[in-house]
């Protein structure tokens, strides 16, 4: 397994993941903090609500027409004495402070608001409220209050502001509480898990990443046969199925590419070898008649000549063969269709070839069905075709054969066949027919040919969007059959 680097998505998503639940311990601890000391004061709260009464009930003696203010201290400090952590104020009805357990030097405020006190009062203490803490600086604190009245008339207020115990930083509450501490260190231990799990599925998750990254580094580097695994169909399956498919057209160019090198190798061969052929066959009797000019009887001259004349024939076929299969694979002779008589245009190419198929006693046989509809396509080209046909049937039927046109209507076609009585094709050789340069080498057959009359013909068929079949038996024969569209008038 590949490692991630530092400046991997593995690690900015870690980050990320990381800062989350940091983010999400320090605010759920906030929280908890937050409503443990809420919790706690109400507690205190309800737990003084009485506390006050009793405070009045102490002081009541004190205060008649006058304030007693030495008595109401020792009242005040007897209360500080028996519960330390709560100051105990006594307020007028509007809430301004008249006496305080708490040091003058520290009161901060000389009123206090008495809307939290009729609140209270009006709960009967049993709803939380928050009070004015006057030594605090602008902080609410919870508090108990009881009204004061002395033989019916209101003097004012009892206020106790409910100190607890004061913590000068969560920290220290958390510290102090056992719970607390409890329940945070549950919670750092399941972040700190939770962080470990996430990681671990996140390098799960990206390694897929890595993988297929170290795949395309291979492909890039020459090992076409690299290709990723696809798992799951999720977004880095899809990915990884979008590469493999991209690694496999690349392959197929590549091996195209390499093929058609090949074969222009092989055709650069080919030709060299046969333009050799005729060319040096040339060279020999001409120099041949040039050297014994004076002693060659006419009839030898004769003799020489015309085979010179063969070799040149050759030459031209083959420099034209070879130019027209150049030019149809350039696409620039592309097929110009005109709709046209297929019978008509048989019978005229039978009487071109009759002359030849006469010499060699091969008989020409035609059949057709009645009123064929014309075809579409280019005439010359479909012209070419049936001639290569029809002349490799002649070249390869042994004298007194029989050659067989036939046109039939073939659903919205028309299927051409063209069949001899000749050698025929041995079957292992019937998938290269239409190569280029390909000649059956049991060589019965005639030397003549370059092996390029086929490849035309199936390129042209292959450009007019048709196929050719054939079929063959040694000895028995062969068909070769292709069909051509109708002409829809
Ligand atoms: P060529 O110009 O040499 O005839 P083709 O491409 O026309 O080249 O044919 C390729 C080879 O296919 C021929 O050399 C021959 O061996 C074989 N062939 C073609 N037509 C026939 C046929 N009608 N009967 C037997 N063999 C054939």
């Amino acid at each position: 397994m590949t490692k991630p680097s530092m400046k991997s998505l593995y690690w900015r998503i870690s980050a990320v993941f990381l800062l989350v639940l940091i983010l999400l311990g320090v605010a759920f601890n906030y929280l908890s903090l937050f409503s443990a000391e809420m919790y706690f004061q109400e507690g205190n709260q309800r737990l003084h609500r009485e506390f006050a009464y009793f405070v009045a009930d102490m002081l009541r003696p004190s205060v008649g027409d006058t304030l007693k203010r030495v008595e109401i201290m020792h009242v005040f400090e007897d209360v500080h004495r028996m519960n330390p952590s709560v100051e105990v104020y006594l307020l007028d009805e509007q809430g301004k402070i008249l006496l305080s357990s708490a040091r003058p030097g520290d009161l901060k405020l000389t009123h206090i608001d008495v809307k939290p006190i009729h609140a209270f009062l009006a709960t009967g203490g049993k709803e939380f409220t928050m009070g004015e803490d006057p030594t605090g600086t602008h902080k609410e604190k919870v508090f108990t209050t009881a009204p004061l009245s002395v033989s019916g008339r209101g003097v004012g207020y009892v206020y106790v502001i409910l100190g607890g115990e004061e913590y000068d930083s969560a920290l220290e509450f958390i510290q102090q509480n056992y719970i607390l501490r409890l329940g945070v260190r549950t919670l750092l231990i399941s972040l700190i898990g939770a962080a470990i799990i996430g990681l671990v599925i996140l390098g799960f998750l990206t390694r897929r990443l890595r993988e297929m990254t170290g795949t395309a580094i291979a492909f890039g580097a020459g090992d076409l046969s690299r290709r990723v695994t696809v798992v799951r169909d999720d977004e880095i399956g899809k990915t990884a199925a979008a590469f493999n498919s991209m690694a496999d057209t690349i392959q197929q160019h590549l091996d195209q590419l390499s093929s058609m090198d090949t074969l222009r190798r092989e055709l650069i061969a080919n030709v060299s070898h046969d333009l050799r052929t005729p060319l040096s066959a040339l060279q020999g009797y001409v120099e041949t008649v040039l050297l014994k000019n004076d002693i060659l009887t006419a009839a030898e001259r004769e003799v020489y000549l015309q085979t010179i004349l063969e070799s040149t024939t050759r030459l031209n076929k083959l420099v034209e063969e070879l130019f027209e299969l150049s030019k149809l694979d350039a696409r620039q002779t592309l097929p110009r269709s005109e709709p046209f008589s297929i019978t008509e245009l048989l019978h005229d190419i039978v009487q071109k070839v009759r002359p030849l198929a006469e010499r060699k006693s091969v008989s020409l046989e035609i059949g057709f069905e009645k009123d064929l509809p014309f075809v579409h396509a280019d005439i010359g080209m479909i012209e070419r075709v049936l001639q290569n046909l029809i002349e490799n049937g002649i070249k390869f039927t042994a004298e007194g054969g029989k050659m067989n046109l036939s046109v039939e209507r073939h659903h919205q076609k028309v299927m051409v066949r063209v069949a001899d009585s000749g050698v025929g094709i041995p079957t292992e050789d019937l998938p290269h027919i239409f190569d280029r340069f390909f000649r059956v080498s049991n060589s019965r057959s005639q030397p003549n040919g370059a092996g390029l009359g086929l490849a035309i013909v199936k390129k042209i068929l292959e450009l007019h969007g048709e196929q050719i079949a054939v079929e063959s038996h040694v000895n028995k024969g062969s068909e070769f059959s292709f069909s051509l569209p109708l002409h829809h008038a």
